[in-house]
């Protein structure tokens, strides 16, 4: 039975504003989502994360819950847009970076897979803050996603928890986000807000008064920690969020008839990285109270965690003073004490400890020690764990570590992002590969079939035409789509290198000056917000911006060469951007970049990969051969190597190599100066690079430049770039997220899936 969008509007459709067509369209996918109704069984997972980045829902709900082209008929018949719809939509603004859309896929992929899990996370009132460019920088404005007046996504339960706090204690109102899946019936995100939030607390900007936690708890994702009152605040959301979690999930285990002793039967948990940590001593603390030994309490939570670690980068595994924690959540503290005191009798390995002798507590140690899977999320990440950055645990634990190579769902990276490569794929092979990935590879057929690849190309741009109309029509930036479009998008990192690509497109602007031009104009895409307190990487953002400001003025230069830095960077802009793009930079140094996601999106859709050795780039380029993609620089050994020696030094490479000097040179030197460079800024990054460059980019500089130009060579060919599109497509299916929670269902949760649709 069809549902009629006017039996939810109450009018005719071209009499509705926007705002009413949108709420019609919102409470008939909520109806037809509560229709389906929801995995459910005797055990339950809880995929407990600090974010996850959903991106906006309408089509994504529409096109899961089979609706997509019923809804956009109705809409046309009545002179309306279901694109105009997408537009008018806010994005939710719950998440980061790669971490954050990974759980969001993963929902979506327990969902279609049918198995009983919620998503729990807190509901921030701003989330990341919205970037925005002003005289080449980045600043920061509050995302209100919240108040945009329209029928929101995020439904309340009516549910409240007590959370208890040093000298105070806070309430907590459970709101619920559908997450729809395809083909199958539906799961929950569930967030915590706290019920005293007041947004008046916010001064200029993003920056607010962080000593009042009753009003400010739940307002921004990872608030500005370079201060001890932001540090804290920290403390503060995570166990909100993790003491919240703890009660609904005893509670729900409880209803189904759980005796606590056998918990695990009834819920699995994961642990997404160590910002849910806390999860651990709290449950530990609550089974205690309900009359069950530390020692049994130990093991029960043991078997019902599971720990994901995300970086290998020291700064982001955390650890909290004892003093905070103190300050906090001194219920916990005996608890960790007491964590200590187990594993101080067993092990003397100092590296292993979770207090140290600091007094600070490392989380991710109570995580591996205290749960019974830990895996990383590529297999090289994975491998470094074990050998390199969590060798001691490794020794202790071999049995816990097991790797879960990322994922990503088709559904939004291929089905909603990209309707033309859809339709061709479609004809050709057939739609089971939205739910089984694997029969992608049937395209290989196809490889040699010039009319076939001809179709590829011509789908390519169409979307780039696509995405050049966007920009002109959105944002007032004109682009030639008959360019290259080499696109890096990703968070602004010095480990994800986006200063090498910078160096490089400076050297082909020096190059032209001295009468050398590309065969064919290039436009390279940035994409990349910088978290507000990390200083050089908003440096390396102004340089982007200064430079493309260079090229725009040189009325030469800029016929061949074009630097776009897109402001604002999230999923919604991903999903138009992504499909445009003929090459994926993923230029990490080797070692640093776990795994990657956004890698997957571009291969899917079918760019090639420039990419360094690392993190799921190692699989790709198993998966599609040498021909298929461009690897360059250093490998990870190398690199490990380097660091435990401490033997780089980046100014040899600056003088040794003149092309690499002269764009270095280029960041200070009077061009830039002109055309709004701030010599604080630029000078600050010129003199990293050559007093540390912790990321080693002056060593892989060469090999980049050389391996980047022979790309754009074989581009050339657009036959032959045309198949190794096709066989990037080919061989994504690995990639979906639905094979990476089939691995964690079959290895670490084994929850029993709900069959009856
Ligand atoms: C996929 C995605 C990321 C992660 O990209 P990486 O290249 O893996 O770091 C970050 N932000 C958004 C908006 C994404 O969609």
């Amino acid at each position: 039975m069809t549902r009629l969008i006017t039996d939810y509007t109450g009018k005719p459709l071209n009499e509705c504003t926007e705002l009413e067509l949108f709420n019609g369209v919102l409470n008939l996918v909520n109806d037809a989502e509560k229709e389906k109704g929801y995995n459910t069984g005797k055990k339950k997972l809880y995929y407990i994360s600090a974010e996850f980045l959903i991106g906006k829902l309408l089509s994504n709900n529409l096109i899961n819950l089979g609706l997509y082209q019923d809804v956009k008929k109705q809409l046309e018949d009545a002179g309306r847009s279901l694109a105009d719809l997408e537009e008018f939509e806010y994005e939710p603004s719950l998440g980061n970076g790669g971490l954050g859309r990974l759980a969001a896929c993963f929902v979506d992929s327990l969902a279609t897979l049918g198995l009983p899990a919620d998503g729990v996370g807190l509901a921030y009132h701003c989330g990341l803050f919205k970037q925005n460019f002003e005289n080449n920088k980045q600043s920061e404005t509050p995302d209100r996603w919240l108040q945009w007046g329209h029928e929101s996504w995020m439904r309340s339960t009516g549910k409240h928890y007590t959370v208890d706090f040093g000298g105070f204690s806070l309430t907590s109102t459970m709101y619920e986000i559908g997450v729809t899946g395809y083909g199958s019936k539906c799961g929950k995100l569930r967030l915590f807000d706290v019920d005293t939030l007041d947004e008046r607390v916010i001064r200029d900007q993003i920056s607010f008064d962080k000593k009042q936690i009753a009003k400010n708890l739940t307002l921004f994702l990872y608030p500005d920690d370079s201060d001890e009152d932001g540090r804290i605040l920290r403390v503060y959301q995570e166990y909100f969020m993790v003491a919240n979690a703890a009660q609904l999930i005893l509670e729900e285990a409880q209803a189904k008839g759980s005796n606590l002793h056998d918990l695990a039967d009834y819920a699995a948990i994961q642990i997404n990285d160590t910002h849910p940590t806390m999860v651990i001593p709290e449950l530990i603390r609550r089974l205690t109270q309900k009359g069950i030994s530390f020692e049994e309490s130990i093991e029960i939570v043991r078997a019902v965690c599971g720990y994901t670690n995300h970086t290998i980068l020291a700064e982001a595994l955390e650890t909290w003073p004892r003093a905070y924690l103190q300050k906090a959540v001194p219920q916990l503290l005996p608890v960790i004490e007491k964590l200590q005191a187990y594993v101080a009798e067993r092990y003397q390995e100092p590296f292993v400890q979770i207090i140290d002798g600091n007094d600070n507590v490392h989380m991710a140690n109570i995580d591996i020690h205290f749960s019974h899977s830990v895996n990383g999320v590529a297999k090289l990440h994975t491998e470094i764990l074990k050998n390199t950055e969590l060798a001691p645990f490794y020794q202790i634990y071999p049995e816990k570590f097991n790797n879960k190579t990322n994922g990503i769902t088709f559904r939004r990276w291929g089905v909603m992002c990209d309707p033309a490569l859809t339709s061709l794929i479609n004809e050709t092979i057939g739609n089971d590969w939205i739910r089984h990935a694997d029969d992608l590879k049937k395209l290989e057929d196809k490889k040699d079939d010039p009319d076939f690849l001809q179709k590829i190309l011509a789908v390519k741009q169409e979307n780039k035409q696509n995405f050049t109309d966007y920009l002109k029509n959105y944002r007032g930036i004109e682009v030639d789509p008959s360019s290259v479009f080499d696109v890096q998008s990703k968070r602004l990192h010095e480990y994800k290198r986006q200063q090498l690509n910078l160096l490089w497109a400076i050297s082909v602007y020096n190059d032209m000056v001295e009468g050398k031009f590309p065969t064919r104009p290039i436009t390279v895409f940035f994409g990349a917000k910088a978290a507000p307190a990390y200083i050089i990487a908003k440096d390396i953002i102004h340089a982007i911006l200064t430079f493309s400001k260079v090229l725009d003025a040189d009325p030469d230069a800029s016929k061949w060469l074009k630097v776009v830095m897109l402001e604002n960077y999230n999923v919604s802009l991903a999903e138009k951007l992504i499909p445009a793009a003929d090459i994926s930079e993923q230029i990490s140094l080797a070692s640093k970049e776990a795994s990657g996601t956004g890698n997957m999106k571009f291969m899917l859709n079918g760019a090639v990969t420039l990419g360094t050795m690392d993190g799921a780039n190692v699989e790709i380029a198993d998966l599609v051969g040498p021909d298929n993609i461009y690897t360059f620089g250093q490998s990870s050994d190398e690199v490990i190597a380097h660091y435990k020696k401490a033997d780089y030094v980046s100014r040899e490479y600056y003088e040794r190599d003149p092309k690499l000097r002269k764009a270095v040179d280029f960041l200070t030197g009077d061009l830039m100066m002109q055309n709004g460079g701030d010599p604080e800024n630029l000078g600050r990054l010129s003199h990293e690079l050559l007093s540390k460059d912790w990321f080693m980019t002056f060593p892989d500089f060469e090999d980049y430049c050389e391996t980047k130009a022979r790309m754009l060579a074989d581009y050339e060919d657009r036959e032959s770039w045309s198949r190794k599109m096709l066989m990037n497509t080919a061989n994504a299916g690995f990639f979906s997220s639905d094979r990476t929670i089939a691995q964690y269902n079959e290895d670490i949760w084994h929850l029993t899936p709900d069959t009856d649709k």
